[in-house]
């Protein structure tokens, strides 16, 4: 099928034609039809799909052929980025169209915005927080609004936007006199909720609901000890040579902590996390997109809504602990129909994931052992990387000071100029600590379990913001910073015969079969 036989508008179809779109892409085909006709639509695709171009489409055609009408479509998005991206979407096939398209989110300056809402905006993209802004102080309306796109809905709960979400539609024209149209990459119990409530008889789009991860994409992983996953970073990186790569890690802390030590591993590259300033974090989104930046670790706030052409690899240096970030993780690549790498590092403290991940996307993620030529020496070891302020660990307030007196006992400070030479993590604070004093918890190897001999939560704040129930991690399962005795007991205690190390192997060893039994449990788990 083509473009053309949709019967749109001939200004824009040269915009389709322009921005390179020849075909309609299956969720495109799966809902112009329905959407054409002004039914509302409830549509499930993957990342990367074409899902934009599926809801623009139909706006600009309805603007088009129903010029008497006052027509003013709103799409509500979970993150600046993905609004930016509609925008700028909306700007390639709307090229030839008078419509003016404007983008409203948080984190930068109202003035610019406010300009905008003054000369009139008929497609107005934004984020929940700053809509709700502009409406509370009159600037914005939402009861002339015509065609609602809710993009993303999922991410939108998971973020805990659905509050104002419901804000925004309760200013709205009721839903049998709008047009509503919903995108989620998961169909879950929320989202079809909202769906019942906020639309009016949808049309359900799913589109392979029995595949959900992207089939082009070649998946492996690793099963390591976290305290090797660096070096077996560095070996990935070395041996495969990627044009480009976005790595993943699921907290702020160690996103931050991966940049600074690849950088001083001479890996140029930055980190995004959702604290950056928003101007900090378009630049780097357009540095990687250019091809000015080639490598980018990243917390989960990157993970939706990111176009970038061409990307051949993701690492997930973190396993993620649910399962849908993993999809939108390893999304990032083989984006519309290309093909991509997505590589995970499997460490003891993320490994109880996996079989969660493998069961939401049916495939078995094919294990590789790494040899040891492909662990390299980092140059970075022994280095203690503080956190940037605003994503530091809660208990590390606690530890500041310990830091600063340990720094005025002249622990040598890593020459911030050099890096700064190096041009790209400017704002970094990096310390080096020689270790001449182990931390407490280390000393007594059980001192990192509780009573039952179940280790301690971690406490590493997560990037995720998700309201209730899901906040709750199953911290008991997980194994944080504990010495590598500490961990070994605790895997005896969870795998008893299973799990035999020889106590007379050197650390780096111990680790690495540590990392191997969990694998082998694993598949035995799983043969039986
Ligand atoms: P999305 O799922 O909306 O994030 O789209 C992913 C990418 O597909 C974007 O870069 C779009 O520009 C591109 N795209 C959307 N529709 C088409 C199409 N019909 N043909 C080729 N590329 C498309």
């Amino acid at each position: 099928m083509n473009f053309e036989d949709y019967n749109l508008h001939e200004l824009l179809l040269r915009g389709l034609h322009e921005a390179g779109f020849e075909h309609p892409l299956p969720v495109q085909e799966a809902s112009l039809r329905f959407a054409l006709d002004g039914r509302d639509l409830f549509v499930q695709s993957q990342t990367g799909s074409g899902k934009t171009a599926a809801f623009l489409i139909p706006i600009f055609q309805m603007m088009l052929t129903h010029p008497d009408k006052k027509m003013r479509a709103l799409v509500v998005a979970p993150t600046r980025e993905l609004a930016s991206q509609i925008e700028k979407e909306a700007k390639l096939i709307g090229k030839h169209l008078p419509f003016k398209v404007g983008v409203f989110y948080g984190g930068v300056g109202y003035a610019h915005q406010e300009q905008l809402l003054k000369k009139g905006i008929d497609i107005i993209v934004g984020t929940p927080g700053r809509l709700i802004d502009f409406n509370r102080s009159g600037k914005l309306d939402f009861s002339d609004i015509t065609i609602l796109v809710i993009d993303e809905a999922d991410r939108l709960f998971d973020m805990g936007f659905f509050p104002d979400l419901k804000k925004i539609i309760n200013n709205m024209p009721p839903k049998s006199k709008r047009q509503t149209m919903l995108f989620s990459a998961t169909l879950n119990y929320e989202v079809r909720k909202m769906a019942y409530e906020y639309m009016n008889e949808p049309e359900l789009v799913e589109l392979s609901p029995d595949r959900i991860t992207v089939d082009t994409i070649e998946q492996k992983l690793y099963h390591v000890g976290s305290n090797e996953k660096i070096n077996l970073l560095l070996g990935i990186l070395k041996k495969q040579q990627p044009r480009n790569a976005i790595i993943f890690t699921n907290t702020k802390r160690m996103a931050h902590e991966v940049a600074v030590r690849l950088e001083k591993n001479g890996i140029a590259c930055e980190y995004i996390i959702g604290d950056l300033p928003q101007s900090k974090r378009l630049k780097i989104i357009e540095n990687i997109k250019s091809g000015k930046l080639c490598f980018l670790v990243a917390t989960d706030v990157a993970s939706r809504g990111l176009h970038i052409d061409d990307l051949e690899l993701v690492i997930n240096y973190d396993l993620p602990e649910n399962s849908e970030s993993y999809v939108h993780r390893i999304g990032r690549t083989a984006r519309v129909g290309k093909g991509g790498k997505a590589i995970s590092l499997v460490c003891e403290k993320y490994v109880y994931g996996l079989d969660a991940i493998e069961a939401y996307t049916k495939t078995k993620i094919p294990v590789e052992w790494a040899d040891e030529e492909l662990y390299v020496e980092d140059a970075s070891s022994g280095m203690k990387i503080s956190s940037e302020k605003g994503h530091r660990r809660r208990g590390d307030e606690r530890g500041q000071k310990v830091k600063r007196e340990k720094r005025h006992a002249g622990a040598s400070r890593i020459q911030e100029g050099a890096m700064q030479k190096a041009g790209r993590i400017k704002d970094h604070k990096i310390f080096l600590e020689r270790n001449k004093e182990k931390p407490a918890r280390e000393k007594s190897a059980h001192a990192a379990f509780g009573k039952n001999g179940i280790p301690h939560g971690n406490r590493k704040e997560h990037e995720t913001n998700r309201p209730g129930k899901k906040n709750v991690r199953r911290k008991a399962e997980r194994s944080p910073e504990q010495s590598l005795d500490a961990r070994l007991d605790y895997y005896r205690q969870k795998y008893g015969d299973n799990f035999k190390v020889k106590e007379d192997k050197p650390a780096r060893e111990k680790v690495s079969l540590l990392s191997r039994i969990i694998g082998i449990f694993k598949r035995k788990k799983q043969q039986r």
